[in-house]
């Protein structure tokens, strides 16, 4: 007997607990985990490095071509963001990319580049991929989906946590500043916006444990691979 593999798309608010929640599920699964947020981070890092004028289309295409983003697991057995051979996997998390990130990712062509590599890896199925776009646009046909939100307060208090087991302080006002920013400009943008798909299975994360979100998530993709048995 074989067990179907799915395509999970997990899209939501800033710092609802996506990544962490999709990295778990995919390792109980023994599915691959694409954080496709690092993806748009490890775009912003070579931006803001190579000083690409986001203005100038000629200049952004001209920089895309330069960009080869990978994913490799390492030591701990997390997965971690290569970008043009070299780990970025903590540069990405810096409070200096994700300032800059949503103006990045409204970008048309940065968007059609990501995508297209994105269904390449998905294509194998067997995914947990999370993300903004993941059930709209990249998978609207994911087996299942789901779309995080929680309280703003909850939410910049995780990421402060996040940011402090990486040795990186930041006051939680400026995080709950970039994390409504962020949000806003994700809603609102015109390539792709943050939007709920009308089959997503809407999980607020503000009273949970990582435990019961993971539990969540695991128990609706068994029971939905035991039904397609
Ligand atoms: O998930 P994470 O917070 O790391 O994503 C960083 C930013 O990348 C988001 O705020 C959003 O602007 C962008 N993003 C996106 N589409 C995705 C994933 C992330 O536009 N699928």
């Amino acid at each position: 007997m074989k067990l179907s593999r799915l395509i999970i798309a997990i899209d939501g608010y800033s710092a609802c607990g996506k990544s962490t929640t999709a990295r778990a599920v995919a390792r109980i699964l023994g599915y691959r985990y694409i954080d496709t947020g690092a993806m748009y981070r490890a775009v912003t890092l070579y931006f803001l490095d190579n000083h690409v004028a986001l203005t100038n289309p000629k200049e952004v295409a001209r920089a895309l071509e330069q960009i080869h983003i990978t994913f490799r697991v390492g030591p701990g057995g997390s997965s971690e963001t290569f970008l043009n051979g070299l780990n970025v996997e903590q540069e990405i998390r810096d409070m200096r990319v994700a300032e800059k990130v949503s103006e990045v990712s409204a970008l048309k062509p940065v968007r059609q580049k990501l995508v297209q590599q994105q269904r390449r890896i998905g294509k194998e199925k067997g995914v947990v991929m999370d993300g903004r776009d993941i059930g709209t646009v990249v998978f609207p046909e994911a087996d299942l989906k789901f779309f995080m939100t929680a309280d703003i307060t909850v939410r910049a208090i995780r990421r402060q946590q996040e940011l402090l087991a990486n040795e990186v302080l930041a006051d939680l006002d400026t995080i709950v500043r970039n994390i409504r920013e962020r949000d806003l400009i994700d809603t609102t943008r015109a390539e792709s916006p943050l939007r709920q798909a009308p089959d997503a299975i809407v999980l607020d994360t503000t009273y949970l444990t990582i435990e019961e979100q993971v539990d969540e998530v695991v128990r609706r993709a068994v029971s939905l691979m035991v039904k397609q048995r």
